[in-house]
């Protein structure tokens, strides 16, 4: 197999730095000797319909509504999720694959492909270190840094993919992103997958099943020091 990874847009959800989770995740399947390609998708151009893994970043407002119209038409990434493609959405990336959310033109459809509902309150914007507990998959507790406004509520039969100890995440129950199927979503920036390795491998595995372990010691290290400094743990 050879497993296709698809970036989604960089020019408009490149923002910060959220292109960096294709890097790892080939450095990581190529580590289990697994033959991997990355494809760019830029603004405008087809997206395919058999790609294994689809990522997309956090952008600002405008870029970002740009992005779902887009998608929205070329209907792609819907079609490739529906027969069970990995997704994984970084913040701008995760409030347009939800149901809803808010825009200078008021409330507007997201792709759907998990039920959560973005809104813009007057509340500050929710910028620094996020930091939470996973409540699914035997994960460690991961970490990422998020700048956003908006806030997402996930709809009640919608698993988060963690529960916050310090930060905002989606900003309701203290849940933070999404993990429903083999759709992800997060407020983690960092990027998030260079963070935390573990959950790089969690999303590999929704595509290629079962991998050998493998440890890149500066990816732990990483994820570690992070951990330690906010937790003190
Ligand atoms: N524009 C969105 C917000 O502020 C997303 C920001 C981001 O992707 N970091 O909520």
């Amino acid at each position: 197999m050879k497993l296709s990874i698809i970036r989604l847009y960089h020019d408009l959800l490149g923002t910060y730095g959220d292109q960096g989770n294709a890097e790892v995740l080939i450095h990581r399947a190529k580590a289990r000797d697994i033959d991997v390609e990355l494809i760019e998708i830029a603004p405008n151009q087809i997206v395919p319909r058999s790609g294994n893994i689809y990522l997309l970043g956090g952008g600002e407002d405008g870029p970002q509504v740009a992005a779902l119209e887009m998608l929205r038409a070329d209907g792609g990434l819907n079609y490739a999720a529906a027969g069970g493609a990995t997704v994984f959405a970084v913040c701008a990336g995760f409030q347009i694959i939800g149901s809803s959310l808010d825009s200078v033109e008021g409330k507007i459809s997201g792709l759907g492909l998990v039920d959560a509902d973005t809104v813009y309150t007057n509340a500050p914007r929710s910028v620094g270190e996020l930091v939470v507990q996973p409540t699914r998959g035997d994960l460690p507790v991961l970490t990422g840094f998020e700048n956003h406004q908006g806030l997402t509520q996930l709809g009640p039969d919608m698993p988060a993919l963690g529960s916050v100890l310090s930060g905002t995440g989606n900003g309701f129950n203290r849940t933070e992103g999404v993990w429903h199927g083999n759709v992800f979503g997060t407020y983690m920036h960092g990027p998030a997958l260079a963070r935390n390795p573990e959950l790089a491998d969690t999303v590999l595995q929704c595509a290629v099943g079962p991998m050998r372990p493998f440890t890149d010691s500066l990816a732990q290290e990483l994820a570690a020091e992070r951990r330690h400094t906010l937790t003190g743990n």
